[in-house]
């Protein structure tokens, strides 16, 4: 394609690859611009281009640097194409797989500039549809500008994100199952409401390294976005120090009703920025490290209805798997592998929503690991504290306040009996943080 000429533009490299297009690096009066030309089999219906257009104008008239500017549109042999200017950088989902998560104070000055372009989007009646990591650049010259890309024009194109149900009864989801909002999975049109959805979710996963809602059959995850109750970023991520602000926000914006969302992008922005007016530099926990799971695809799934209960294959396997890692280690007097391997079960069963099961799974690991003395033993192991950490935070989730300050003082009482440092620091930020909740 490199050389070939669309209208006025001659294709350069290729800069990228979507579910809607490819998108070519190319240059119009010495400005480097993108274009990017929708995949042929997108286009079926030619009303849709007619459509296509519109949107490309509503585009043209936001104006604002979070929101990727649109120089032209125009269609070439039929197949539509957008000229816009060339971001630099790499996307949101891509410096997360490198990073895992990001600090809080980062994570959160990203959220406000997405919401910034969008509110501009939005007073211009353009909603984008498609909002998730993947669709946000984001320039890492340590400015970390961020720029929403793929704006709007999957919305009229005869495949816009939606759920449709087919005539076994099954469900067809087109889109990107785990930012999609409860009411677009219901059939509704995106709206600025589900953009807001999508926000939360990235700003979940830029906090927690986790999607709200991942793995398993896409049917699956469609139903757990309008069933499941959504677990608190704090739950997922007891190893870091997450603000009760912050997450009270984050559940805002994925509540399964838009109505009890922020009202809009601005006043969500404003929110954050009031809840964090600097940068914070978190330090990056180096002790619960997994994998983030694959990359999400705006694309096309069928599922036939007998798979719509939402079976979630593997976490059934994963806990027996930690389990029986977790049992071999207690025998062979491994304590340090125990607690990994403890925390892994806690782990996977929360992610399955198990929440009393990772709590009795943490408890007689305790109970093993001192002899049945409990979390205060005298002669408790050195990795134990992280253990214990993890169950105060689940105490404290679980709404038993005085449990959860008791086990935090016992992980203390350990990381300073073993002089360790680490452990120290994190059970007393631990314990400020349940302090100022028991305040507040
Ligand atoms: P799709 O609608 O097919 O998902 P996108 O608009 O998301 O297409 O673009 C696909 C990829 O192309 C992006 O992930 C990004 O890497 C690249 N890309 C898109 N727009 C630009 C741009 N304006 N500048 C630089 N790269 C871009
Ligand atoms: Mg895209």
């Amino acid at each position: 394609m490199v050389g070939t000429s669309v209208g006025r533009y001659v294709l350069g490299g290729q800069l990228g690859v979507g579910g809607m297009g490819v998108v070519y690096a190319t240059e119009l009066d010495g400005r480097a611009l993108a274009i990017k030309i929708l995949h042929p089999e997108r286009v079926v219906d030619p009303h849709a281009i007619a459509l296509l257009h519109e949107e490309a104008c509503a585009l043209e008239r936001v104006d604002h640097p979070n929101v990727v500017a649109v120089v032209d549109h125009g269609s070439h042999g039929g197949i539509p194409y957008l000229v816009m200017e060339r971001a630099r950088g790499m996307s949101l989902g891509v410096l997360l797989r490198y990073e895992g998560r990001l600090a809080l104070g980062r994570a959160v000055a990203i959220v406000i500039e997405i919401l910034a372009g969008l509110q501009a989007a939005h007073s211009s009646d353009v909603v984008h549809g498609d909002i998730k990591s993947e669709n946000i650049l984001i320039e890492t010259d340590g400015s970390d500008t961020i720029k929403i890309i793929d704006f709007g024009l999957a919305l009229h194109v005869n495949q816009a994100p939606h759920v449709e149900q087919d005539r076994e009864g099954g469900q067809i989801a087109y889109g990107t199952p785990e930012y999609m909002a409860p009411e677009v999975i219901r059939g509704e049109h995106a709206s600025p409401a589900s953009d807001l959805y999508a926000v939360g979710v990235i700003l979940y996963e830029l906090v927690t390294g986790h999607r709200p809602f991942e793995g398993g059959a896409p049917a699956s995850i469609l139903a757990r976005h309008l069933e499941d109750h959504v677990v608190p970023p704090s739950l997922r991520r007891p190893d870091r120090d997450i603000p009760h602000a912050l997450e009270q926000m984050i559940l805002r914006a994925l509540r399964k009703q838009a109505a009890a969302h922020q009202p809009s992008a601005a006043a969500f922005a404003a929110d954050l920025a009031a809840a964090f007016p600097a940068r914070d530099n978190d330090a990056v926990p180096t002790d619960v490290t997994e994998p983030r799971s694959a990359e999400t695809t705006t694309g096309v799934w069928v599922s036939p209805s007998s798979q719509l209960a939402g079976a979630r294959p593997g976490i059934e396997e994963r806990v027996s798997r930690y389990r029986r890692e977790l049992a071999l280690a207690i025998k062979r007097g491994e304590p340090d592998e125990a607690v990994t391997a403890a925390l892994a079960v806690a782990r996977a069963l929360i992610d399955d929503h198990a929440v009393t099961s990772a709590r009795l799974a943490l408890e007689s690991t305790v109970d093993e690991l001192t002899r049945g003395e409990g979390a205060e033993a005298p002669d408790a192991p050195e990795p134990l504290w992280r253990l214990l950490l993890t169950l105060a935070t689940l105490y404290q989730n679980l709404h038993e306040p005085l449990r959860a300050h008791r086990m935090a003082l016992a992980g203390y009482h350990l990381a300073v009996r073993w002089c360790s440092d680490l452990g120290r620091e994190r059970a007393s930020s631990l314990l400020a943080r349940l302090d100022r909740r028991a305040a507040g």
